[in-house]
């Protein structure tokens, strides 16, 4: 089953009295303090030392924009984990489509992105729709390798949503590939991590798998 992520089940349910109510986890991520006029400092010497021009009217803020722009990238936003009881045993799997990835290369600190594919097959408690996408944003705004983001997420709802299995599939374009180096402007990554049912059966990851293929152009 393929569930539209603007549809958020969590205002449903949390005003259905029949639905016992758990205090939803509020997930706030480490973001270390931010020394901004240092960033904007360090930026300007930065291109400065690469011979790019600051004293234009267009480019004498660009540091501190630059800084700005780093400093949101780097920063993932704080959310709830909203989760509910199975009380009707919805046993399929739930799996949220192209949810967007924007990251960052850790290895020439230049962006990646794409989508994620996030599956689970529900244990005990089902995820208000949203949050898949957030748990993406938790560990893709911060300097990543792809295949780290694709297992931590995985890890991540394995560990804090106890479902019977999980899936992620990640398609991303690094452009560390296309703007530079081997300048491939077209290829895409794939990754992949699954827990539970999900790595173990596989007419299950087969249907994962076919219903992410599905998503594509
Ligand atoms: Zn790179």
């Amino acid at each position: 089953m393929t569930l539209d992520l603007t549809d958020d089940l969590t205002d449903d349910l949390t005003d259905h009295p029949a639905v016992a109510y758990r205090p939803p986890l509020r997930v706030v991520p480490h973001v270390p303090e931010r020394d901004l006029p240092a960033a904007t400092a360090a930026a300007a010497a930065f291109l400065t030392a690469l011979g790019v021009p600051l004293d234009s009217p267009g480019m004498a803020a660009s540091p501190a924009r630059m800084a700005r722009a780093w400093s949101e990238m780097l920063s993932p936003r704080a959310f709830d984990l909203t989760t509910f009881p199975n009380d009707d045993g919805y046993h399929e799997l739930v799996l949220g489509r192209s949810l967007p990835v924007h990251s960052i290369c850790e290895h020439h600190l230049l962006p990646f992105t794409g989508v994620a594919h996030v599956g689970y097959l529900p244990g005990d408690r089902i995820l208000g729709l949203s949050k898949l996408a957030r748990v993406v944003e938790l560990f893709a705004r911060r300097p990543q390798v792809q295949e780290r983001l694709t297992q931590e997420v995985a890890d991540w709802l394995h560990t804090h949503l106890a479902p019977r299995g999980v899936g992620v599939v990640i398609e991303a374009h690094h452009q560390c590939m296309s703007l530079r180096g081997v300048r491939t402007t077209e290829a895409t990554t794939v990754t992949s991590a699954f827990h539970g049912a999900l790595r173990d059966d596989a007419a299950a990851r087969a249907e994962l798998l076919g219903l992410v293929g599905g998503s594509r152009p």
